[in-house]
């Protein structure tokens, strides 16, 4: 079993892994992409140290490769899933899982949303982001999946316990896998309902579902954290003085948290987090 599993290498990450490498902790850090500044051109000015400015791309790989330069093991994956076991967690990748005492959310701001007409009307009305935090609202009703990765598949594998009606909306994406449920391929053109949601129309039919769980892309900390019964505020995890949520041995750092979305903020709370976390494993 691992100690500590950092779900980030962003700011918040990379800094709590530097403190809890000099503490004599050996985290793993998992991260998917360059997270906040992924697919931007932005410079950075206002960060410490810069003489000049710098592309925020630029330094969050500079963070990377700091941290493997000190030996921390990072890698590069998408976390689908985490699960509680009586003495830490479970860390799922589609290609591997990691159990350990610890687990730090540093996955950053990340609102997934699906610019259909009707998605904002429905959400939390028929339109769920999370199977299981409200598949049991829809037990034995007509559910639909949207999804065509691993978060997909995770999503059909806990909502098979609930409902036998379930079909799956891959959006005009190809579908990698093999099910033994309905496929709808074309593009979704809008969510229908009145009160609360009723149907899914697509480019040629609509199709009556009560709910609709979107699973596409890579679940954000904000749906690992639900699943594990985390209080969350306004999209921001809720953590004590100390970066812990509710869930012990669930820490989370930086943008996740809310509070300014700044790198030095971020970096701030990784260094926080670590020192709390030595202190956890300590008394554990
Ligand atoms: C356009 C833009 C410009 C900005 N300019 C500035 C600036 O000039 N100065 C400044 O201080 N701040 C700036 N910011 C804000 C700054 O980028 C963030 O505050 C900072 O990056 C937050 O750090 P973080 O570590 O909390 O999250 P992020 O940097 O967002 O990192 C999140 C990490 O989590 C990983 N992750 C998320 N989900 C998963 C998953 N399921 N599995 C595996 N890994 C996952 C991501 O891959 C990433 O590694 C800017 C932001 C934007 C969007």
């Amino acid at each position: 079993m691992k100690s500590v599993v950092i779900i980030g290498y962003g700011p918040a990450g990379i800094s709590a892994a530097i403190y809890l490498k000099r503490q004599g902790i050996e985290p793993l850090v998992i991260g998917k992409d360059l997270g906040a500044l992924e697919g931007y051109e932005s410079e950075i000015e206002n960060y410490y140290g810069l003489p000049n400015p710098i592309l925020g791309k630029d330094l969050i790989r500079n963070g990377i490769e700091q941290a493997k330069h000190l030996g921390i093991e990072v890698i590069t994956d998408s976390v689908i899933s985490v699960k509680s076991l009586e003495d830490g967690f479970t860390v799922i990748t589609p290609h591997a899982q990691y159990e350990t005492k610890v687990v730090l959310l540093a996955t950053g701001k990340t609102r997934r949303t699906m610019h259909r007409a009707g998605f904002s009307k429905f959400k939390g009305k028929g339109i769920s982001m999370c199977a299981t935090c409200d598949g049991y609202f829809y037990r034995r009703k007509k559910v639909a999946i949207i999804g065509c990765g691993p978060y997909m598949m995770h999503e059909l594998e806990y909502l098979r316990k609930i409902s036998s009606d379930i079909t799956i909306f891959t959006d005009g994406n190809p579908l990698n896998y093999e099910v033994d449920v309905p496929v709808v391929t074309e593009k979704i053109v809008e969510f229908i309902g009145d009160e609360k949601l009723s149907a899914i129309k697509t480019e040629s039919q609509i199709y009556p579902i009560n709910g609709v769980f979107i699973a596409l892309g890579i679940p954000s900390s904000v749906e690992f954290a639900s699943q594990l019964g985390v209080i969350i505020e306004k999209n921001n995890l809720q953590v004590d003085e100390n970066y812990m949520t509710n869930v012990p041995g669930l820490f989370a750092a930086g943008d996740v948290i809310g509070g300014k979305l700044q790198i030095a903020k971020a970096v701030y709370d990784g260094m926080n987090a670590a020192d709390a976390i030595y202190q956890y494993l300590a008394h554990n």
